[in-house]
């Protein structure tokens, strides 16, 4: 049986979510520790944001009329 060529054991083809380089392995799937930074920045920031967000829907909600 002819077997296909094995692929090679490296990162991923998934590019780096923050700026869309390539990934690299030691940061897979980011391509750096500095973009690996700003993906955990965004969660943590995004925790500070979301009451924020919440009362101004809140605000929105109650003009559309629950009236
Ligand atoms: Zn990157």
């Amino acid at each position: 049986m002819a077997q296909p060529p094995a692929p090679r054991r490296e990162a991923p083809l998934v590019p780096c979510p923050i700026c869309r380089k390539p990934a690299a392995e030691a940061f897979a799937p980011f391509c750096s520790q500095r973009c690996a930074d700003v993906d955990l920045g965004r969660w943590l920031g995004e925790r500070y944001v979301l009451p924020g967000q919440d009362a101004d829907g809140d605000e929105e909600r109650d003009e559309d009329g629950s009236h």
